[in-house]
């Protein structure tokens, strides 16, 4: 499969989609983007305001090289071109929660120019393999403050702490053709910026969010009239957006009717689209250079640190969890997918590694296996995730390693492993206490095989004659006879010694 295959089915024929994506993010600085004044998320409201974010006279911008690096940083690891030479213009509007009356941001001169991002291929959602999104272009903004409605039934109230925060404004070419593949752009995107650590890419908090740009047309045809769906805040969100406003551009174009290039709003109740206002141009917001800000200049050692800086990003890593630690694709998509999922699977790995004596590919699949089906499972049911985890990395190791060297059976380890999240105690102390050492006893293990044998004459008698498939009930048996405590090689040995 090469091509999207979504299509939406009219009464003219098929329809595709074309949607390109606007997505905020909040740059990760102690700063804002022209201030000293603080970021922190839920402070008390007008608590991180300077002179320059309340636009006071007279006041002048200082550009946060932080926030720059962030923005340089993240477009490199996008592939994209890094401009050397970049300038902030003014975009003018008037809003209540705009004190200086316009927004710094970059029109003409962004700092990043194209990229491009993989997005992961989904046989089921219809996204084809090594799908790649171009991006156009990051550029550097200011955020408004906010307005706030909902305190006193006459007055609205203005909060300035995310006046003049810094902002990537990351702009993809109309190159996605589904509501999955906008999701999957979303995720990888939020992933890349996690894993580098530009910005949180908490959506619910705001740090993230997408204008989401749709429009329809008959496969093969030119572009159709895109319309704007404006600060949408989830993946889910976008995906729905999509999906409604897609449909609802082809009954209006199959109606006779045509589509007017607008802004909307989404309604996240309804999962509906209205429209906000006709599409304002460029020219409206009379652009022109900020003259209280010097073009910025890189050279080439602060690009080049910036690159140094870059940790390996998830389809590098996903390919290394492959080819070099021999895991399945699956699995490496999995722990690759966050940056801290990935961070504690590698430290659960180095600590298996150092205790066990052996390469991290020796322990990377049993590793693997636990961290995603039992971890994951006991964290799934007591509701917590990776971070909050109970067992952390180093005591995950100890409890694979009693495993790895026989200490402990796989049974016996979940049961271990129970405990662990209950008292948070060691393996090796709770194996020790409870007695759950693995037995390689010969003598009780044949006494007990020689018990089994005789309960179940019947069972023998059927073995014998030809029910080979009943040899995995014996072994059954005589774990449990043993508590789960026999070393499962000897058990298979002796049954198959005294079964004949
Ligand atoms: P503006 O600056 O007016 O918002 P741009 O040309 O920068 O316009 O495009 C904004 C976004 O709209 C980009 O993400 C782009 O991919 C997307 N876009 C452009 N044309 C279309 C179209 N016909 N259908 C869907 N999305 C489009
Ligand atoms: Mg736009």
């Amino acid at each position: 499969m090469t091509e999207t295959s979504y299509r939406i089915h009219g009464a003219t024929g098929d329809w595709e989609v074309v949607i390109g994506l606007e997505v905020h993010a909040q740059v990760v600085s102690q700063a804002k983007l022209f201030s000293g004044a603080a970021t922190a998320f839920g402070a008390e409201p007008n608590s991180q305001v300077s002179l320059v974010d309340a636009a006071m006279p007279g006041m002048l911008p200082v550009p946060n090289k932080e926030c720059i690096r962030q923005a340089v940083r993240t477009g490199l690891a996008i592939n994209a071109q890094i401009n050397r030479w970049s300038r902030f213009d003014r975009k003018n509007y008037f809003y209540a929660d705009l004190p200086q009356g316009y927004q710094i941001s970059q029109l003409y001169h962004p700092l990043v120019g194209e990229g491009e991002l993989t997005i992961d291929a989904d046989e089921k959602a219809g996204i084809p393999a090594d799908k790649s999104i171009g991006i156009e272009r990051i550029h550097v903004e200011q955020d408004a403050g906010k307005l706030m409605h909902d305190q006193h039934p006459t007055r609205s109230y203005v909060d300035l702490n995310r006046s003049g925060v810094a902002l990537m404004e990351i702009v993809s070419r109309p190159d996605m053709r589904s509501p999955a593949e906008a999701g999957a752009y979303l995720r990888k995107l939020r992933s890349i910026l996690r894993y580098v650590g530009s910005c949180d890419g908490n959506m619910e908090e705001g740090s993230m969010r997408a204008d989401v740009n749709v429009s329809v047309r008959k496969p093969g045809e030119e572009f159709g009239t895109r319309t704007e769906t404006k600060n949408v805040n989830s993946v889910r969100f976008v995906m729905q957006a999509i999906e409604y406003e897609a449909q609802r551009q082809v009954d209006v174009l199959e109606d006779g009717g045509r589509i007017v290039q607008e802004t909307r709003l989404f309604n996240p109740d309804t999962g509906t689209t209205r429209s906000m206002r006709s599409k304002e141009d460029a020219h409206d917001y009379r652009y022109f250079p900020d003259p209280d800000l010097l073009p910025l200049e890189l050279d080439e050692a602060f690009i080049e640190a910036c690159r140094t800086s870059l940790p390996e990003l998830p389809d590098a890593k996903r390919r290394r969890y492959v080819e070099v630690l021999g895991l399945s694709d699956y699995n490496a998509a999995t722990l690759t997918a966050e940056a801290e999922t990935a961070r504690w699977f590698e430290a659960l790995l180095a600590e298996g590694a150092r205790i066990q004596k052996k390469s991290e590919g020796e322990v990377a699949k049993a590793s693997a296996n636990w961290l995603l089906s039992e971890l994951y499972g006991a964290l799934n049911r007591l509701g917590k995730s990776l971070e909050d985890s109970p067992v952390d990395p180093a005591r995950g190791a100890e409890l694979l390693a009693l495993v790895a060297d026989g200490t402990i059976s796989g049974t016996i380890a979940k049961q271990v492993f129970e405990i662990m999240l209950e008292t948070g105690e060691p393996a090796g102390k709770i194996v020790e206490e409870k007695g759950l050492k693995q037995t390689s006893d010969t003598g009780a293990i044949e006494a007990a095989v020689a018990k089994v044998l005789a309960d179940n004459a019947d069972k023998v008698a059927a073995y014998k004659g030809g029910k080979e498939a009943l040899f995995g009930f014996f072994v059954g048996q005589t774990m449990k006879a043993m508590q789960g405590k026999a070393n499962p090689g000897i058990v298979n040995e002796l049954l198959k010694k005294a079964l004949g």
